[in-house]
């Protein structure tokens, strides 16, 4: 085993996934900490990916390249990354916590029957030498810390947007693994890839998010917050219960349930501010709240709270942004 900190490069269309430079921030502290190569990890023909890995400051990059990798597939990218880790021998492995990364790192764990802490806000290098991370537990009223074993790879999940992207020179050396499929991997084959959600933007690669709950009543009102959404370059989320009600698909659902943001701002346009849907977006730097009930629990972890009709307030907010910015 050596001390090098594996990342694996998420990409769809072989664009890298936004997460992944910040994954490679947390994996340069623990690198720092352990004396390894950062390695950027891409598996599937994703030139592009990789171009852009290069430029997130990883120290190699190997990739895994395979036709039948072209597109994610759960058991097929297990049998990838399995194959890799089993060549590279790291001391440690991260992925993002995202729908690919919560999907792949337990599988990783169990095919190399490894440890695996999922959805990780914390890394470091433990007393006993091992990998010693931190992760909220219970929507986030606590955390836990748990510390892997010396002697075996420990697989994490690093949370989105819990790290800032890195960045670096770029000029990163690169091999290749070749692919070796495992028996059982065509027990799950994809027939169609649907692209949902058009040109708008996904709510975990948002700076700005405006998003709507269950006050609005019906999906032809979120025009108003798609509108505002447009003005600020912003991705549009939703609450459960808007998804819920088909308002919104459940891929913009923002919370427990749904994806975890950290966004710079966050405008919660009629979302009550449930302990679930503040599970996932409590990490905003700022949070403007427009709610007609000054009690609700979105009101106070607000910076900024607008006591008001959401129907009145939004169309005004996208008026005023408009103006401002043809100043
Ligand atoms: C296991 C579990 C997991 C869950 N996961 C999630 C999750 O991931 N994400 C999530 O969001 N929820 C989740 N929920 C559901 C959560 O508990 C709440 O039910 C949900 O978040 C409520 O959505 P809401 O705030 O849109 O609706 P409500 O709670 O009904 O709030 C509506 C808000 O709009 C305000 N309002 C009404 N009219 C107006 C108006 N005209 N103008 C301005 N404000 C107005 C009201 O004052 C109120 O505060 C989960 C629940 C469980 C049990």
């Amino acid at each position: 085993m050596n001390n090098d900190i594996p990342v694996f490069a998420e990409q769809r269309g072989d664009r890298l996934h936004s997460s992944v430079p910040q994954v490679v921030t947390a994996a340069k502290a623990l690198a720092g900490q352990t004396g390894g190569k950062v390695i950027g990890l891409v598996v599937g023909a994703t030139a592009g990916a990789a171009d852009a890995l290069d430029k997130t400051g990883v120290d190699q990059i190997v990739t895994v390249a395979d036709a039948s990798l072209a597109n994610y597939n759960a058991l097929r990218y297990r049998s990838a990354l399995a194959g890799a880790i089993s060549q590279l021998q790291p001391r440690v492995v991260l992925l993002p916590a995202t729908f690919m990364g919560r999907d792949l790192a337990p599988r990783v764990a169990a095919r190399l029957k490894l440890g695996c802490a999922t959805d990780v806000i914390g890394l470091g290098i433990g007393g006993n030498g091992g990998l010693d991370v931190k992760r909220p537990v219970y929507n986030g009223k606590a955390f836990c810390h748990v510390t892997f074993p010396t002697g075996k790879t420990a697989i994490a999940s690093v949370r989105p947007n819990t790290f800032p992207a890195s960045t670096g020179p770029g000029g990163a050396p690169r091999s290749a693994i070749a692919f070796t499929a495992s028996p059982g991997d065509d027990r799950a084959t994809t027939r169609e890839i649907a692209k949902t959600g058009g040109a708008v933007k996904d709510v975990t690669e948002a700076d700005i998010i405006v998003s709507g709950g269950r006050a609005m009543k019906a999906e032809e009102n979120f025009k108003i917050i798609y509108e505002l959404a447009a003005e600020l370059d912003a991705a549009v989320g939703a609450s459960r219960a808007a998804c819920d009600a088909g308002y919104q698909p459940h891929t913009r659902q923002v919370g427990l349930t749904g994806k975890t943001v950290t966004p710079k701002l966050y405008v919660a346009c009629g979302v009550s501010g449930a302990i679930q849907h503040l599970a996932g977006m409590r990490g905003s730097k700022v949070i403007v709240a427009i709610n007609t009930d000054p009690e609700a629990p979105m009101v106070k972890v607000a910076d900024y709270a607008i006591i008001d009709d959401l129907f009145k307030v939004v169309p005004l907010l996208t008026q005023e942004v408009r103006k401002l910015k043809a100043h």
